[in-house]
């Protein structure tokens, strides 16, 4: 049975890293903030919001909320973003995404600074991800990823990587992070040819599709790991991934579980960007 990759312990340890720093910044005078901001009142963004609003107030971070009625223009959320922008309170921004509407969605995440662009979502931060140079801050749930791979201990040198799915949000940040990291890496998409047996030549297999339960024991060979990043749910409004667990746990070595798994970890990603970013407006 594969040993399971659960994000408890990597949400505890990041909680105890961030319990120092967040108390040497609290020396300095600085207290951590957090911008949140939503528009309309999406399920999803509510859930995320309310996990977020939990972790950060476990840890003593201050939030700062701002919601915009759904249907709100280009300009009001460009002008919202530039609001907190120009909060000094505010060292972190979480911006909630999909936008509602027919929003430039790029345009808007670009408006915000890149030194308070926690989650990567600007072209600037992207572009720093893309280049392996450190001015910005990854995408959180990349950047998970390999919080759990390091945590768990999974050697990534030399390490033939599948990834698979290309957003921008997960796939093609995560193939940089592991490239950078010596991994060789192959990133797979919805045309991708012969799937199954590419991911079953790979070492550690990352699948972030959004389909739940597609990839099933075919997919996988013994000793792999596996980083399921789905988030769906089944006809049954069962919470999956997009890796059938229960028929695959048997044949890898290693898998995260969904709910439990990369998910957990990412809420506390954000916080300890926020916390970094802070620092870094002290210069610490
Ligand atoms: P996108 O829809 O933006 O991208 C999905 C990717 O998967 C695309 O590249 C697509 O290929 C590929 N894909 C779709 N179907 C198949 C298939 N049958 N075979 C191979 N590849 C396929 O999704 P996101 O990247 O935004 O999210 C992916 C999943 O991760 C979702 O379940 C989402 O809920 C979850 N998620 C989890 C987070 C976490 O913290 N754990 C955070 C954010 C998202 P193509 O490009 O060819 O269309």
């Amino acid at each position: 049975m594969a040993e399971r990759l659960a994000g408890k312990p990597v949400v505890e340890k990041i909680a105890e890293e961030l319990g120092s720093r967040i108390g040497s910044l609290a020396e300095r005078g600085v207290e951590c903030g957090l911008a949140l901001l939503r528009i309309g009142e999406r399920p999803d963004d509510l859930s995320y919001e309310r996990t977020a609003v939990k972790r950060a107030e476990s840890l003593g971070i201050k939030l700062r909320r701002t919601v915009l009625e759904d249907g709100a223009s280009q300009d009001e959320i460009e002008a919202a973003i530039d609001g907190i922008n120009r909060d000094a309170s505010a060292h972190g921004c979480l911006m909630f995404r999909p936008l509602p509407g027919d929003i430039d969605e790029q345009a808007v995440c670009d408006t915000l600074k890149t030194e308070k662009d926690i989650d990567g979502i600007s072209s600037a931060a992207l572009a720093a991800v893309f280049m392996d140079r450190d001015f910005g801050f990854a995408p959180c749930t990349a950047a998970a990823c390999m919080r759990m791979l390091d945590f768990y201990g999974i050697p990534l040198e030399g390490a033939h990587v599948v990834v698979v799915g290309r957003s921008l949000v997960i796939g093609k940040p995560i193939a940089m992070m592991l490239l950078r990291r010596n991994a060789t890496v192959t990133l797979c998409h919805s045309r991708t040819k012969d799937l199954a047996s590419t991911m079953r030549a790979a070492d550690i297999v990352v699948c972030a599709t959004g389909r739940a339960r597609m990839f099933g024991p075919d997919c996988f060979s013994p000793g792999q790991t596996v980083l399921d990043v789905g988030i769906n749910f089944d006809d049954d409004g069962n919470l999956c991934g997009d890796v059938d667990f229960d028929a695959v746990e048997p044949i890898v070595g290693a898998i995260t579980p969904v709910p439990g798994g990369v998910g957990s970890v990412t809420t506390s990603v954000l916080m300890a960007h926020a916390v970094e970013a802070a620092e870094r407006s002290v210069g610490v």
